[in-house]
């Protein structure tokens, strides 16, 4: 058995966090070093280590919990608008490995971009590699 998480020592209340919001199948805190004041963590109950291992009842409560939570950070007046980003293992940025979304608050010229484009295509590579994927989608 792997050490526990710390979203899920968070989820056992055996270490604090600034809830949002909790339900039965998840719940939702503060990022404690956050992109931009307001910044949610939202979190499955069940654990899986991230997205592509979830099963689809606990990806749907997971969701729908995401969507509520950043409406209601920009009905608080927090935000104009949300960045929801998942970062799924380590090459791609995941540090804690318990599934959970980022909903990072945002406004207007805020200059906190989480996008840097570093590629672009050559000519017909684009439908090349879509082909790729969508064979892969499809296996
Ligand atoms: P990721 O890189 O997607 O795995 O993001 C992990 C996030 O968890 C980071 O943004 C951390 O700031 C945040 N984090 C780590 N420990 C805690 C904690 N105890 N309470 C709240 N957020 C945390």
């Amino acid at each position: 058995m792997n050490e526990p998480t710390i979203f899920e020592k968070i989820i056992a209340k055996e270490i604090p966090a600034a809830v949002v919001y909790e339900d039965d199948h998840t719940l939702a805190f503060l990022d404690v070093n956050p992109v931009s004041l307001g910044h949610t963590l939202v979190i499955p109950k069940v654990h899986y280590r991230n997205l592509l291992d979830m099963e689809d009842e606990d990806r749907n409560h997971l969701f729908a919990t995401v969507q509520k939570v950043s409406k209601a950070i920009i009905k608080s007046g927090m935000a104009a608008g949300v960045n929801t980003v998942i970062n799924n293992e380590p090459e791609a940025g995941q540090v804690v490995f318990h599934t959970h979304v980022h909903v990072i608050p945002r406004h207007k010229d805020d200059n906190a971009s989480t996008w840097v484009h570093v590629s672009n295509y050559d000519v017909g590579q684009a439908p090349e590699i879509a082909q790729k994927i969508k064979e892969a989608v499809s296996a």
